[in-house]
């Protein structure tokens, strides 16, 4: 359906504002100015840099700023303007900003036609604070896994063998796990790592033979593997966790945890198909949703995924540029999800491709992931080689 004709008007110049600047939020961008270049576009992040996050585990091997893409140079190369603040939405507010079609950012008023909202999930940090002993997601876009590492390793005691723990078999979790034994063993450190997981299985949400695979890896690394176990604290060289089954509480030695529990289903905004959101069951004509923080009711995938987020920003662009002309006709979302590779290490991954069931692994694991890495490159450089 991206072939249903936009139609814009030649005389009106729309303004949009991009609350987010994530992946959805970008594809949105430069969608919107690829289709429309006089389309005046208002970017808004609390951050001074797009974050290529799906890298991050990465950065216990290359810098982070190398993953960092300051906004400034973006609405430079785009053409738009970028305010730096977070704005603070919910269903009331955005109901308000639908009537009046106007913003108030840092004290600024801003007038807008479409606003798109593109504020990504949290994750699930749970209740403990980072620490010396208890690292976060977030902990690693503020600095390189490599530093935050080695300065942690530093600090505990070296006379003992280091047990570092690892919680969260998901695709974050593993593909950090995998980057962490790299490390350890470039330094020549001899902490042991474990995996704590509230499955039976490792990347559960995937088919099984990402398990499978997954799991015999890490047996020949050594990596131990406590599954069916929810964690509970990490405190003075120990850590608390619990049987799932039973709840019953049990201590293990750790040095240090790192937590990586997945998204909160939090502030996710409904939208129907064509990406508008809905509120009190009707949908806002002039306010749409993409990326993590976005349930489309429609047949298309709504996973947690960079994938889905630049699909439903593209989509976005469109259906706004249409919604703005005649006969405003919109497009319904139906993206499915064209593969998932996580990568265990440098040089190896595992994923499928076209079909759930067809499993890729190893150097062609890797080459596809690196092909789409490529491809959202360059959507940033103003190129847009997705077809689907
Ligand atoms: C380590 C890791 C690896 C991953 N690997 C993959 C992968 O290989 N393939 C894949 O498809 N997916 C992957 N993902 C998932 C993927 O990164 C997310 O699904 C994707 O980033 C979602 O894009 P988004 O634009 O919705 O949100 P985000 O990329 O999270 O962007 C949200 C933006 O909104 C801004 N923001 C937040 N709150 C506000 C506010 N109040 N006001 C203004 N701005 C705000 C944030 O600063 C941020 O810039 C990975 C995730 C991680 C953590």
């Amino acid at each position: 359906m991206a072939f249903l004709p936009f139609n814009i008007t030649q005389k009106k110049k729309i303004n949009v504002i991009i609350v987010g600047g994530g992946y959805a939020g970008l594809a949105a961008l430069t969608n919107l100015l690829q289709f429309a270049p006089d389309t005046s576009v208002t970017l808004i992040d609390p951050n001074e840099h797009h974050l290529k996050i799906t890298h991050l585990h990465e950065t216990f091997r290359y810098p982070l700023a190398d993953l960092l893409v300051p906004f400034a140079d973006i609405c430079k190369r785009f053409e738009c303007r970028f305010i730096q603040a977070a704005v603070a939405l919910d269903q009331e507010n955005l109901a308000t900003y639908q009537n009046s079609k106007q913003l108030t950012v840092n004290g600024e008023v801003l007038d807008f036609d479409y606003l798109i909202v593109a504020t990504g999930c949290n994750n699930n940090d749970s209740e403990n604070e980072s620490s010396d002993e208890i690292l976060h997601l977030s902990d690693f876009t503020q600095s390189s896994g490599a530093e935050l590492m080695t300065r942690l390793l530093a600090q505990n005691d070296s006379t003992s063998e280091q047990i570092i723990s690892v919680i969260g078999g998901g695709a974050t979790g593993i593909q950090f796990l995998f980057e962490i034994h790299q490390f350890l063993n470039r330094i020549k450190h001899k902490a042991k790592l474990r995996l704590i997981h509230s499955a039976a299985h490792v990347l559960n949400q995937f088919p099984d033979g990402f398990a499978t695979y997954t799991e015999n890896r890490m047996r020949e690394l050594d990596i131990a593997f406590v599954s069916n176990t929810y964690f509970r604290k990490q405190q003075a060289g120990k850590i608390l966790l619990s049987e799932k089954a039973t709840e019953k509480p049990f201590e293990l030695p750790s040095n240090l945890a790192l937590l990586f529990l997945g998204k909160k289903q939090q502030n996710i905004f409904t939208a129907n198909a064509f990406g508008q959101i809905i509120v009190n069951k009707l949908s806002l004509p002039n306010i749409f949703t993409a990326g993590d923080c976005s349930y489309y009711h429609s047949l298309g995938s709504n996973s947690f995924s960079a994938q889905s987020a630049v699909r439903k920003g593209k989509l976005v662009a469109r259906n706004i540029l249409r919604h703005a002309g005649f006969p405003g006709l919109l497009e319904p979302y139906l993206h499915q999800d064209l593969g998932y590779i996580v990568n265990l290490g440098a040089s190896d991954a595992v994923g499928w491709l076209a079909a759930e069931g067809n499993l890729v692994t190893g150097i062609s694991a890797l080459t596809v992931k690196e092909i789409v890495e490529t491809q959202y490159d360059l959507l940033l450089a103003g190129i847009d080689t997705y077809l689907v």
